[in-house]
């Protein structure tokens, strides 16, 4: 479905019809050669077809551009060239008559008298304001609202005595896939373009973690090139409206690290009622970010570049693009909040399906892992439906 394709332009992947060069994935292949580490090219979820005319992609009636390496990928995409859920999955179920209802908050999920669920939502318009509130019943009700949403949403569900017989593991088993970001900043002269190509073109797999290239957009080269004072007023320029200034990164070459953490992350309700983490000693203490931060220095260094680590980040801390957990599945009610077919512990008919049931650490991008996921608990709610006529 989501149609993983190597991208033309790294090395090794040649891109006969346009010659497009992918500077990252080629600096980072170089620094592996350099430690006799093993690179390797990504395969992404991209489409590399037609730049300016849209063809349809054989899911219902989605049409998309071709990728014309922008560098945009980790805020969207300008070309809809990514195979996303909403060009894939949901364009598909559409053609089998899913209605779909945009601009929906789902804000309580409770058992419906006559049986199955009530699901409360709220209804906003394209500028933020409430239109409308409502609710919806269902006998199955799949929710998959990813880590933070179905997590917190349970939550709230159990606090408010909604769903009172959640399993205990409601919150745990948080990872944030080992993820870090670090720079690598080139003191030479001549700027080198990082912001050309799709998210990553390749990566060096070390085992226990891999590091990959990453593209970061021209309009973030101001943010990376920075020092924590001035991305705090870039920051809240930015809040206030101001449009941040287009900036190739400087020769700053972002370095994407996932890894094997212990997911001993909790998430709970917090102050004023919202989504709080707690991390035993905190995420520094993962063996796996000191590792990663060890690793990127010394790729820097074959490279005789400078290295800044965390470098999309506020004060220094890691970030995760990869959040997973908080409603682990488990053999048993105690340990998950759901068993291996998405099926909530205690109220039959009630579903998860995204990275919330993943219970640890993938230590490498999610998405296949959850869509994969996600695929087998469609297919045993059809067959299961179907067993029972
Ligand atoms: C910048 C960035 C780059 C990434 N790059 C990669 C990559 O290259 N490769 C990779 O494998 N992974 C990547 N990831 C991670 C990947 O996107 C996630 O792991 C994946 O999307 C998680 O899928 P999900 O279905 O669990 O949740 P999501 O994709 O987060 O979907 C949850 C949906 O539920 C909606 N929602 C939340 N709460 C409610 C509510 N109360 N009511 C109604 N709707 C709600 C949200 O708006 C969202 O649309 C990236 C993530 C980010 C942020
Ligand atoms: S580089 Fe990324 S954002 Fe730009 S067109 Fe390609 S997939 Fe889309």
């Amino acid at each position: 479905m989501l149609r993983p394709r190597l991208v033309p332009g790294v090395p090794g992947v040649p891109d006969p019809d346009k010659g497009r060069v992918v500077a990252r994935a080629h600096t980072l292949k170089m620094a592996a050669d350099r430690t006799a580490a093993i690179w390797r090219a990504a395969p992404v979820a991209v489409h590399f077809g037609d730049e300016h005319t849209p063809e349809p992609n054989g899911h219902g009636k989605a049409r998309q551009l071709g990728c014309n390496y922008c560098g945009n990928c980790n805020f969207g995409c300008p070309q809809n060239a990514k195979n996303t859920v909403d060009l894939s999955y949901i364009a598909e179920a559409e053609s089998y008559g899913a209605e779909l209802r945009t601009l929906h908050q789902v804000t309580a999920i409770e058992p419906a008298s006559r049986g199955g669920y009530r699901v409360h939502y709220k209804r906003f318009d394209l500028h933020g304001r409430l239109q409308l509130s409502g609710f919806l019943e269902a006998d199955r009700v799949v929710l998959a609202a990813g880590t933070f949403g179905t997590t917190e949403l349970l939550l709230k569900c159990r606090q408010q005595g909604r769903l009172p017989n959640l399993s205990p593991a409601l919150g745990t088993r948080f990872s944030t896939n080992g993820n870090i970001t670090g720079g690598l900043r080139h003191k030479g002269p001549e700027p080198v373009e990082y912001t050309f190509g799709p998210v990553i073109g390749g990566l060096i797999d070390y085992g226990n973690f891999v590091i990959e290239d990453l593209t970061a957009p021209s309009w973030l080269g101001d943010y990376v090139t920075s020092g924590t004072l001035r991305r705090v007023l870039l920051l809240l320029r930015t809040l206030a409206g101001g449009k941040p200034k287009e900036k190739k990164s400087d020769g700053v070459l972002v370095l994407g690290g996932i890894g094997s953490d212990s997911a001993r992350g909790r998430l709970k309700l917090g102050r004023f009622n919202r989504l709080a983490l707690e991390w035993p000693d905190g995420i520094h203490s993962e063996p796996v970010v000191a590792e990663l931060h060890q690793k990127m220095r010394e790729l820097s260094s074959v490279l005789g570049l400078k290295y800044m680590p965390n470098v999309l980040s506020l004060f220094n801390s890691p970030v995760t693009i990869h959040p997973l957990g908080g409603c682990p599945m488990a053999d048993e009610a105690h340990a998950g909040v759901v068993d291996s077919f998405g099926r909530v512990y205690g109220y039959p008919g009630l579903y998860i399906a995204d990275g919330s049931i993943v219970p640890t650490a993938t230590g490498r991008n999610p998405t296949f892992t959850i869509a994969a996921l996600c695929e087998r608990i469609a297919e045993h709610m059809v067959q299961e439906a179907m067993s029972q006529g």
